[in-house]
């Protein structure tokens, strides 16, 4: 909807949040009451929504007082800023800006330059360098979605931001939107700085979504120090005519957990441009498994990981494992609920007495460790059995540490609905940023609900809630076999003894298929056996068959249930989204581009090789579903944002040197189901922290990769 169509919503939204903060935001009233007198009616809609607002106003009556902020609306005028952390539930900040902007969309004709100037610790996130492109959300949120140009933010002192100095464009009449108008001058690097790597000619570089800027970078010990024009001679120069400079893509959905244990460094993600992968994503982590049933737990974590050695790790002793072991790329990790719960509690659905207090007190060790966030998985057993209140529970030790929850919903289908009211309530009752993950709308009676999701989403955002979404670009998922059949058929019996005994197939199959359950019910419904795609299984004879052509004339389910209990591990592709919804989703600018990847050995989703350059190949380059600089966003900044990744995801002086460079006209993957491991095109440069460690298209075969701690100022165990 934009405003031009229906004049009357913005004043009744007005309205509405005059009556939730008018009284405590005096500069907002002081608008309103502009807008009152000002704003001459242009229909009747209009007419009605400023009678709402006018009303709405004079209910606050004796509580406003304009006459304590003035607004001088000149260009280059400072807006003080609002009160903070009282007036949104999640991250304060971005609420504050919100209403900022909400001043501005309420003057009839904004002036041309506004320059905001903030000075507020609750924009740093402690330390953290708040995302500039986050803020662009908020303003997408109260300017009816109609445009989204965030921009860069322009800082002293990245590291040890006071204050953040924006300078934007203000359209009239919110058509354009807010833009960057004002980048700080280029800088020449200090004359006594060496330079490692200097990155010239003539190429687009992309920060947080703005247009790209052609521009030189200088890179001296692993940050940038220069950007602009001659910005001197470095160690090693590499020309990047024609091509596209852009911060290393990050992969908020990555399972990559026992990657860096595999023998061979593994460049599948450098080669995609990614330079940091978030792992611990669907409730499993690697850790914390030092607590009661934790070596068991090892066992089953290790079928479900590739069979790679895990050992009852507490979670400072698996990044200190992985950091020995030498990732390839960066690696950030979240805790995972289902490992909690294992670690604690087995695999039973009850919580035995005290269980949550130590799964709290696991989780709460884990942030102090590093852990990035807190994932759920809340289809996969024994994560599927805790309700919202056991979450958040777990949630709220999160938000004392500052940390997001990530989760795979406990439905992506029939009760999708459902499933993102419940993870909405859980960031509103634990006040923690959300991210749902891997968005889809699975299964062929729910082809379409996309625009539900997506509705959803920016409804929750608009209420306060922080909360963002990563998908892949692919029809089909890829998950463990079991996921086909009802979470219960493991409750109890991890074996899965019972999917040998007819009569419990049968029980089982009759939940599979009730159409009346919203959840469950395993993804049975959702797919047909032609479209299940059995990717790794002990017996090889079917590796890379259809759950179709290897039933044949067997019944699929008993042939399901059957390759199940023989290979509790086993994995399958299976096809499930609708193209519509899958555009839908990616082009939404609150969504950004997570792998889901699996471990790069055998047959594995063809995403696990190359999600990032498809996505900018087919949906980007060829379909148009974004922009060159909205997708990039998508991929950098907003996860950074997202998980606080303070330094990386942008491109600017003191940018952490992570780094992609691509060609806009050949990056792709021409991996397909059958042959997914071929290498992207389109690629020739990573660098990790200034090393170039992808050259000219190929991987140096080193381990450059750091293990990222989260880092914070925890308060009380609450
Ligand atoms: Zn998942």
């Amino acid at each position: 909807m934009s405003p031009r169509a229906d004049r009357g919503a913005r004043y009744r939204l007005a309205a509405e949040r005059l009556r939730l903060y008018g009284a405590s935001v005096p500069l907002y009233a002081a608008q309103v009451e502009a807008a009152l007198v000002s704003v001459k009616p242009r229909d009747e809609a209009e007419a009605g929504g400023l009678a709402e607002l006018r009303a709405a106003y004079e209910e606050l009556g004796a509580g406003i007082d304009p006459g304590r902020v003035s607004l001088d609306l000149r260009p280059r005028t400072w807006l003080p800023a609002l009160e903070p952390r009282r007036t949104n539930p999640t991250s304060g900040g971005a609420g504050m800006f919100e209403r900022q902007m909400d001043v501005l969309a309420h003057v009839p004709v904004p002036p041309p330059d506004i320059a905001f100037h903030f000075v507020e610790p609750a924009y740093t996130r402690r330390g953290h360098f708040f995302d500039m492109e986050s803020l662009g959300y908020v303003v997408l949120a109260c300017w009816r979605h109609d445009h989204v140009v965030p921009g860069p933010r322009l800082v002293a002192d990245p590291y040890r931001p006071s204050s953040i100095w924006l300078t934007m464009r203000v359209a009239g009449d919110g058509e354009a939107g807010v833009e960057i108008v004002n980048e700080a001058a280029p800088e020449p690097a200090a004359a006594d700085v060496v330079l490692d790597v200097a990155i010239s000619g003539p190429a687009d570089r992309f920060g947080t979504g703005h247009r790209p800027r052609p521009s030189d970078l200088a890179i001296s010990r692993g940050r940038v120090v220069a950007v602009g024009r001659d910005v001197g001679r470095a160690r090693r120069q590499i020309d990047v005519s024609g091509l596209a400079v852009a911060p290393g893509f990050i992969d908020p959905h990555s399972h990559s957990d026992v990657v860096p244990f595999l023998a061979e460094p593994q460049p599948f993600k450098l080669l995609q441009g990614v330079t940091t992968e978030i792992n611990g994503n669907c409730g499993f982590s690697v850790a914390p498994l030092d607590a009661a049933r934790g070596r068991e737990a090892a066992a089953t974590l290790s079928g479900l990981m590739g069979n790679l050695p895990i050992e009852a790790w507490s979670f400072s002793e698996y990044l200190n494992a992985m950091a020995a072991a030498g990732p390839t790329n960066h690696l950030a990790t979240l805790v995972g609920h289902s490992t909690l719960r294992m670690a604690v509690n087995g695999y039973e659905r009850g919580l035995a007495g005290d269980a949550l207090d130590q799964m709290r007190q696991l989780a709460y060790r884990a942030f102090a460790d590093g852990a990035i966030g807190l994932s759920t998985g809340l289809i996969y057993p024994p994560g599927a059995y805790g309700d919202v209140d056991e979450i958040v529970a777990l949630a709220t030790v999160a938000h004392h540490h500052g940390r997001p929850y990530a989760t795979h919903m406990r439905d992506e289908g029939a009760g999708l609905e459902q499933a993102l009211d419940e993870a909405a309530e859980i960031a509103t009752r634990a006040r923690v940023r959300l991210q749902i993950s891997h968005c889809k709308a699975a299964g062929r009676s729910n082809h379409g609900k996309s625009e539900l999701l997506l509705r959803k989403l920016h409804a929750a955002r608009i209420t306060g809630v922080d909360v963002r979404g990563d998908a892949y670009p692919y029809l089909a998922g890829g998950t463990a076999m079991s996921a086909l059949v009802p979470p219960e058929a493991l409750e109890n019996d991890p074996a899965l003894e019972g999917l040998s005994d007819p009569a419990e197939r049968g029980r089982l199959r009759s939940i599979a298929e009730d159409a009346a359950r919203t959840t469950g019910t395993g993804l049975w419904r959702d797919t047909v056996p032609q479209a299940v795609c059995i990717m790794k299984h002990t017996r090889s004879d079917i590796v890379g068959r259809t759950l179709a052509d290897v039933a044949s004339d067997r019944d699929p389910w008993d042939v399901a249930c059957e390759l199940i209990r023989t290979d509790p591990s086993s994995q399958i592709v299976i096809t499930m989204m609708a193209e519509d919804d899958v555009r839908r989703i990616l082009a939404d600018p609150l969504i950004g581009i997570g792998s889901d990847n699996g471990v790069p050995t055998g047959l594995e989703h063809p995403r696990t090789w190359g999600c990032f350059p498809h996505f900018l190949g087919r949906y980007v380059r060829e379909l148009r579903v974004v922009d060159w600089p909205e997708a990039i966003r998508k991929m950098t900044s907003a996860p950074a944002g997202q998980f606080g990744l303070s330094g990386r995801g942008w491109l600017g002086v003191g940018a952490i040197a992570d780094i992609c460079v691509f060609d806009p006209a050949t990056v792709g993957h021409a991996g397909t189901y059958q042959q997914p491991d071929v290498a992207p095109t389109g690629l020739p440069y990573v660098l990790l922290e200034g090393h170039v460690v992808v050259d000219s298209g190929d991987f140096t075969a080193e381990r450059r990769g750091r293990v990222l701690r989260a880092e914070g100022d925890a308060t009380s165990f609450g």
